[in-house]
């Protein structure tokens, strides 16, 4: 039997504190009892304070691969245009579910070492007055990219587009404001930036979002891709469509909770601040990044390729099975192109960046790849600054995490 791993820095999912999993234990309760309800609204509360809106939220029953097919089944009517934006694996197969489900497909593709152009989108939106609907990968994961979904949000609002967001490595990791951004449905996940374990679709949904799923001629109904019935059950009369996963909920609430209580703009700057100082590390050791730009480099993961003669596999099997530290490599098209740092949730921490940069460095070697031992570590800490005032909690956040 294979030995586990000490560390969890895949590209999700990731490390899950001591605490959610604790939290997974209790008791499985009966869906309907009163201390189970109240759990799942709390839950649901403290999922709009991470998405820091007042729109509907939902949560639901699978992966966040679940959540994006039913984003699409429940927006995408058959004969509506939709502009899908491509910087990566997920934006790709995105476009693969709007023709699934009878949409007309237009899209704008960059290299997926690269983001989307905010004014290729202007031009998209102005040349093609058809487009009801945009859809764009927040963070693109397999890439180690950003899209800036900002910009993007502000200009679907100006032409009235109804926008869908795959946030799922996003939240958390990059700041994230749906309501302020103008994006209708976002989907994000517990398993990435969370630190929470896989298994639940968390959406935001905005009144228009809604509007536009019930005005649809066969509006999806019955069905676990169904956000509507989530609509008419849970928020409208605190009933479930189906029994949820009582004990994944448990570990949402706890993992909701444990993210609030850090507070948003803190949990933010953590993240950016090691993949900051993970970014200094590898080009200390004279590695490339796969982003193009440091600008549009994720929060969640960095992309390293592989250096010339190296597999790419090799790196992270020595990783593994030497030191026991898993990494992630390239997925879909990247695959063996790239291997990929991580630093989700609880491993947005030096402990984990330094034994990570500590036993890449010694894997590069053990492989022929010359390597100034110490110099990826130096070159990170270096980059750091100071760790106390990058997690200095937030006083808005503080305020949030006592009220609940
Ligand atoms: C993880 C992830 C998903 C979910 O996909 P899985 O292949 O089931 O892990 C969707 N979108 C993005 C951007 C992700 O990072």
């Amino acid at each position: 039997m294979p030995q586990w791993p000490g560390m969890n820095l895949s590209g999700g999912p990731v490390e899950v504190p001591e605490q959610t999993r604790r939290a997974m234990s209790r008791p499985v309760l009966y869906h309907y009892d009163p201390a189970f309800i109240d759990c799942f609204a709390h839950t649901s509360d403290l999922l709009q304070q991470v998405f820091q809106t007042r729109y509907d939220v939902v949560i639901m029953q699978g992966e966040a691969v679940l959540g994006l097919e039913a984003a699409a089944a429940s927006l995408v009517a058959p004969g509506d245009t939709a502009l899908n934006l491509v910087s990566g694996v997920f934006g790709k197969w995105f476009g693969t579910l709007i023709q699934h489900y009878g949409g007309e497909l237009i899209e704008i593709e960059v290299p997926y070492n690269e983001a989307i152009d905010p004014e290729d989108v202007r031009r998209s939106l102005r040349d093609h007055p058809e487009i009801k609907l945009l859809s764009v990968v927040h963070s693109e994961t397999p890439s180690g990219t950003v899209n800036p979904i900002r910009e993007i949000g502000e200009i679907a609002r100006e032409f009235g587009v109804l926008t869908l967001v795959d946030t799922v490595s996003g939240l958390g990791g990059d700041p994230f404001l749906p309501e302020e951004w103008g994006i209708d449905l976002a989907v994000a996940g517990p398993q990435k930036c969370l630190s929470g374990p896989p298994g639940l679709s968390l959406l935001s949904i905005s009144p228009a979002a809604w509007t536009a799923m019930e005005r649809r001629q066969a509006a999806v109904r019955g069905s676990f891709l169904s956000i509507l019935d989530w609509k008419e059950s849970w928020l409208d009369q605190r009933r479930f469509p189906a029994t949820p996963s009582v004990s994944e909920i448990y570990a949402l609430e706890s993992t909701l909770s444990q993210v609030l209580a850090e507070g948003m703009p803190a949990y933010n700057r953590r993240h950016a601040a090691i993949a900051h100082a993970c970014r200094a590390g590898v080009e200390a050791l004279d590695l490339r990044l796969w982003p193009a730009r440091p600008e549009i480099a994720a929060a969640c993961v960095t992309a390293v390729l592989a250096p010339e003669g190296i597999n790419e596999a090799a790196i992270r099997d020595r990783m593994r099975q030497s030191f026991g530290v898993t990494i992630s490599g390239g997925y879909g098209d990247l695959a063996g192109k790239l291997f990929r740092l991580g630093h989700m949730g609880v491993g947005a921490h030096p402990y984990h960046l330094t034994a990570q940069l500590a036993v890449l460095e010694r894997s590069l070697a053990d492989l022929g790849h010359p390597v100034q031992f110490g110099a990826g570590v130096g070159a990170a800490l270096a980059a750091l600054g100071d760790w106390d005032e990058v997690t200095k909690r937030s006083p808005v956040a503080a305020s949030l995490a006592t009220a609940s």
